[in-house]
């Protein structure tokens, strides 16, 4: 259990970042659940932990803007005192042909995953650089590592995270902070309901543990990240795809 602890979490409306949100505040986290354009989602999250005796609130933000992410911060932190845990967890996806990709569909991808991965870190850590302790848990993607076709876009900008990660990792480690990432295979959320359920029963047949992942699946990894008994492990990723990837 994690005592006078608070974790913001990214996009946790929906998928694996309403999970995780929900299973921080199971192990004692206090929970800030961040939204985009699902204000009604985060805020039945929030009333649904409450009514459970957890502590959370709901703050909406566009993470692309630099202006925003300082809002969410300053609105966690006047709720809850600090903000001890960050997970990177918003992201959009899209299946594109190289090719036929536009500019902006290229900084699209890459504001929401880099551009916001840094913007929100970056708000968070003068204060755990100042108390010498603070978690980020940023979500790449087996793609991010392996590659996917036609997702050249995302799995550049989830290979960047990785990048982040470990960069960062040293960065901060002097100062207390750890910085690690969670690296998912194929989830069952909103972000693949354009695979039909023959794709999808196909994919979990390439899996070794024979199913897909649930946004639950993942949460445990972001949750041992967050918590104490990660705390001598810092700059790793940990790849959550019953054996997906290999
Ligand atoms: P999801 O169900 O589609 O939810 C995406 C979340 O991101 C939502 O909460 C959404 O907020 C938020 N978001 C989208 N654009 C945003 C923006 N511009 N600013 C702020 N928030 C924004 O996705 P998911 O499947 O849970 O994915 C969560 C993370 O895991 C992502 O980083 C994704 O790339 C990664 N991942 C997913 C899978 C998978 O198979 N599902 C696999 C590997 C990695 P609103 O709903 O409030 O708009």
């Amino acid at each position: 259990m994690e005592l006078n602890r608070t974790a913001l979490v990214t996009g946790a409306s929906r998928g694996i970042g309403r999970a995780a949100a929900e299973l921080l505040a199971q192990n004692g986290f206090n929970v800030v659940v961040h939204y985009y354009q699902n204000k009604a989602a985060a805020e039945e999250t929030v009333q649904s932990l409450k009514a459970r005796g957890y502590a959370a609130m709901a703050v909406g933000a566009d993470l692309r803007s630099a202006a925003e992410v300082v809002e969410m911060v300053k609105a966690g932190e006047a709720y809850f005192g600090k903000i001890d845990v960050l997970v990177n967890n918003a992201g959009i996806a899209a299946q594109k042909l190289f090719t036929d990709m536009t500019v902006q569909e290229w900084d699209e991808m890459f504001a929401i995953h880099v551009r916001g991965n840094f913007l929100c870190s970056r708000a968070v850590l003068p204060a755990m650089i100042a108390r010498g302790h603070g978690k980020i848990v940023n979500i790449s993607s087996i793609w991010g590592t392996v590659g996917a076709s036609c997702e050249v876009h995302y799995s550049a900008a989830k290979a960047a995270v990785i990048g982040i990660t470990k960069a960062l990792a040293k960065e901060v480690a002097p100062s207390g902070v750890c910085v690690n990432c969670v690296a998912p295979g194929v989830i069952e959320t909103d972000m693949i309901s354009h695979l039909d359920e023959k794709t999808k029963m196909e994919l979990a047949a390439d899996t070794p543990l024979g199913r897909l992942g649930t946004p639950a699946d993942v949460a445990q990894a972001i949750l041992f990240f967050a918590s104490a008994q990660s705390d001598f492990i810092t700059g790793q990723v940990l790849t959550a795809d019953g054996g997906f990837a290999g």
